[in-house]
């Protein structure tokens, strides 16, 4: 059979032709007019997915890079900060602090459940000295979302400031960076941007920039003094990703062409026909509060979730993504994020069934199909 691959896990996720084609062009250098022109742009559209008019810092590392950027820059050792953990990218969050020799108060969420602002008010009253809280937008391991905006209603009176990872969120879930008072959101390039992974960023606000030039961490390919002073004047301190960044480019190109808003509602849809198709096959969803960019599903009794995946992938070129650590085997990760729409669903979906009857799964062929495709059609 001829193999075709579909992508639909929470990142690396589908990169669109032109976006692929645009990084075939010959090389060019990075310290020309060229290449400043396409910077330039790139960072103003940056800014329009961050929703800022503040910095949004480029890194060439992955998502974590950016995550480790940032409690340099902001922290140094002997601070104490508040890292939410509700899955493995919030332990993340306290891992990194720990690293840095910073005191981390774990505010520890069960998994598959969201933190409230009333949680994080309770650990700021009773850690009046935490300089930062540590959030995830969309806790990819679990597909759970928080309540990012009253969490930063909690967080506008006080001293301390509010960081957020956003790498599987940003493009995907709405997200007002500086009108919810978020003062660092950090993404990574392979999830809602429609790129490959190499590309971190941070956007900084001025509320967070005084942390920065307090630090004491030692930091040096990811300063943020460094990485402004070169920002300001449309340049990078380092080589940037050259590719990458012509990447990044056109895909905010297209991004900013269907608009923010209309890629969240898109958004929204595919993950509201994702949850009604794994209902209407006798499925439980993982998330007490679904995020909207990745559906965690419960494995069902008696099938192998690991081989699920797997013969998805192998046999049939649909690639979604297993659980981690403790889900290992018990939950599947349906993603939507990126450049997916109804139809990539609609296959996921189908071929999901098709393995789920394999694995002598019982339920009505077709139900989940049908259910999302009655959800597109309205
Ligand atoms: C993917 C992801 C990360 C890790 O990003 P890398 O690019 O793999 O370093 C961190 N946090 C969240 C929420 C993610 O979805």
């Amino acid at each position: 059979m001829i193999k075709k691959n579909l992508l639909l896990t929470p990142g690396p996720t589908p990169v669109p032709s032109e976006v692929l084609l645009s990084m075939a062009r010959p090389a060019i250098h990075h310290r020309t007019p060229q290449f400043m022109a396409i910077f330039k742009e790139m960072n103003e559209n940056l800014k329009y997915v961050f929703q800022t008019k503040h910095d949004v810092f480029t890194f060439a590392c992955s998502g974590t890079g950016a995550m480790e950027a940032t409690v340099a820059n902001l922290l140094s050792g002997g601070d104490t900060a508040i890292c939410v953990q509700a899955g493995k990218f919030g332990e993340r969050w306290g891992e990194i602090c720990k690293a840095y020799g910073i005191t981390a108060v774990i505010i520890d969420v069960e998994w598959g459940d969201a933190v409230t602002p009333e949680q994080i008010k309770k650990a700021l009253d009773q850690h009046k000295n935490a300089k930062a809280v540590f959030t995830t937008l969309c806790e990819t391991s679990t597909g759970a979302g928080i309540d990012l905006k009253a969490i930063a209603d909690v967080l506008r009176p006080r001293a301390a400031v509010l960081v957020t990872d956003a790498i599987s969120a940003l493009g995907g879930m709405e997200l007002r960076t500086d009108e919810w008072g978020v003062d660092v959101v950090v993404s990574g390039s392979q999830k809602g941007l429609m790129i490959p992974p190499g590309l971190g960023f941070c956007s900084i606000s001025p509320k967070a920039w005084q942390l920065v030039e307090q630090s004491k961490s030692p930091r040096y390919y990811f300063d943020f003094r460094a990485a402004k002073a070169a920002l300001d004047k449309t340049d990078t301190p380092y080589t940037p990703a050259v590719s990458l960044c012509i990447a990044l480019n056109e895909a905010l190109k297209m991004l900013r062409q269907e608009t923010l808003e209309q890629a969240w509602a898109r958004q929204r849809r595919l993950c509201e026909a994702i949850r009604a198709a794994m209902l209407a096959l006798g499925l439980k969803l993982y998330a007490k509060k679904p995020a909207e960019v990745v559906t965690a599903v419960c494995v069902p009794q008696g099938v192998d979730g690991e081989k699920l995946v797997k013969i998805m992938r192998d046999d049939y070129g649909i690639t979604i993504a297993g659980g981690q650590e403790q889900l290992k085997g018990k939950i599947f990760r349906f993603a939507s994020l990126g450049f997916v729409n109804e139809f990539d669903i609609m296959t996921g979906i189908s071929c999901l069934e098709i393995v789920l009857a394999k694995l002598g799964y019982t339920f009505t062929a077709g139900a989940g199909v049908g259910a999302a495709q009655k959800i597109f059609a309205a």
